[in-house]
């Protein structure tokens, strides 16, 4: 059942609760209709049971003998207890039976009538025979002077059938409405569920190579309209990380394929040639150069991986920001010597900051690295720390050619160089602004770069105060 249940559709599912909620509101509703109809009818023989008595009160007699005498009233004769629809007797107080009249004889009722309890007004419904129902009233009244107990009876077989009726009108009405009410239901459940057949029968269709293509959403108001809304924006941030996956995968590459042609094409110029030591020597020098990129590269690339899988744990702990900086300097050093360049340290002395000392390391070092090998020989590059609103700010300035507005936000993403041919020359892979970057934000901060093309560039780490 519990698997029928969950493997049949939406659709069926909510036409089924559907009718569950018919039927129960329904049958409450029916319930209470009986009962003010059957309140109503059982009232209203009560009240004509009342006036029965006031009537048959005021025409009972006793003689001399002290027997109970009814006085018919008028000219009809016995047509008078005819209209009355009633039948009664007489008790005396001690319980002996004074007068009676009915319709029909006692020997033809065959369940025995209750003695009269006496004392009180009291009504009660009895079953004289199973299709014959009556309603009783029993009350104390007096005839000159006399205490008798009355008694009246009324046929309740009408009122009976009466509420027979109703039940029966429920009992055919209620399933067909029901029925009807879960047909409602099924066919608009249908319809209001079309559109998640479609969008599921377009979205089995999408595949990484058609990932341009969209849900169809006819209103977008509406929750299902919601819900393509959703699944859309969902595949546009798909389709572009694909994109990026596919432009980086074709970049790296490249990046890749450029120092091997030029391992295997300098083995093959030396190999025509192997007689000459010195062309050898030569040879083994650059082929190790371009080791060594192809080196650096895929460190940038494993570095990049890492970060990208959402296993780079922040280790923060408090830096003393110019010491930090003057170990950077240290490691680059040779770098720097080798273009004459000098590298100031500036700023406050005092500024310590909480961070994650290598990943900090990483962005300050590809920066200045950035410095060194893009400004000009003997040309010097300002480090500079200090503290701004709470945070703290590094910034490496350098007397390079600068960078051009349009590429200025460009030179963040990955592979991106400003000139190609020279920063290959240079040994740059287009990866270390954008490690950089991530090094950054990674831990709350922000990277910034300024440049006035001619003149140099700043590039600003700000590191907010933790
Ligand atoms: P690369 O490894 O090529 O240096 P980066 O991501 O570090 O890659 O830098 C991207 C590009 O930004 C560089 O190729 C270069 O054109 C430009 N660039 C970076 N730093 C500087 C700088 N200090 N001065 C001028 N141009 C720079």
């Amino acid at each position: 059942m519990k698997t029928w249940w969950k493997r049949s559709s939406l659709k069926l599912r909510l036409a089924v609760w559907h009718a569950a909620a018919t039927t129960v509101v329904l049958a409450v509703f029916a319930d209470f209709v009986y009962e003010v109809v059957e309140h109503r009818l059982a009232a209203e023989i009560d009240r004509q049971l009342r006036i029965d008595f006031d009537l048959i009160e005021a025409q009972l007699e006793t003689d001399a003998g002290g027997s109970i005498h009814w006085l018919v009233q008028g000219a009809h004769g016995e047509e008078g207890f005819a209209r009355l629809s009633a039948w009664f007797d007489v008790w005396s107080e001690d319980k002996q039976l004074l007068l009676r009249h009915w319709p029909v004889r006692e020997s033809e009722i065959k369940s025995p009538l209750p003695a009269p309890l006496g004392a009180a007004l009291r009504f009660q419904t009895i079953e004289l025979e199973p299709s014959l129902p009556v309603r009783l009233m029993e009350r104390p009244a007096r005839v000159r002077e006399r205490g008798v107990i009355v008694r009246l009876f009324r046929d309740e077989s009408e009122m009976r059938r009466t509420l027979r009726q109703i039940v029966e009108v429920f009992a055919l009405g209620l399933p067909l409405a029901v029925f009807l009410s879960s047909l409602g239901g099924y066919l608009i459940a249908g319809r209001s569920l079309a559109p998640v057949a479609a969008m599921a029968g377009q979205a089995r269709k999408i595949t990484s190579e058609s990932l341009s293509e969209r849900l169809p959403n006819p209103n977008p108001h509406d929750e299902l309209g919601q819900l393509a809304v959703v699944f859309n924006q969902t595949l546009q941030r798909l389709e572009g990380s694909f994109t990026e996956l596919k432009r980086f995968t074709a970049d790296a590459s490249h990046e890749l394929r450029t120092p091997l042609t030029a391992l295997r094409s300098v083995g093959e110029v030396a190999l025509r040639q192997p007689d000459d030591p010195a062309a050898l020597r030569e040879t083994i020098g650059s082929m190790l150069e371009e080791a060594q990129r192809l080196n650096d590269l895929i460190e940038s690339l494993l570095t990049l991986a890492r970060m990208e899988s959402g296993k780079v744990r922040l280790q923060p702990e408090p830096i003393r920001v110019p010491e930090f900086l003057n170990e950077v300097r240290d490691s680059l050093s040779v770098l720097a010597a080798e273009k004459q360049q000098t590298i100031e340290l500036a700023g406050d002395g005092d500024v310590v900051q909480t961070a994650d000392r290598g990943l900090l390391r990483q962005a300050v070092l590809n920066i200045v690295h950035n410095a060194i090998r893009y400004a000009p020989s003997r040309s010097r590059i300002t480090v500079r720390c200090s503290r701004r609103n709470g945070a703290a700010i590094i910034e490496v300035a350098d007397e390079g050619p600068g960078i051009a507005p349009e590429h200025r936000q460009r030179i963040f993403d990955r592979f991106y160089r400003i000139d190609q041919a020279r920063s290959r020359a240079e040994g740059g892979h287009g990866l270390g602004l954008a490690i950089a970057k991530w090094s950054v934000e990674h831990q709350g901060g922000r990277i910034e770069a300024e440049s006035e093309v001619g003149k140099g560039s700043v590039f600003r780490i700000v590191l907010p105060a933790r």
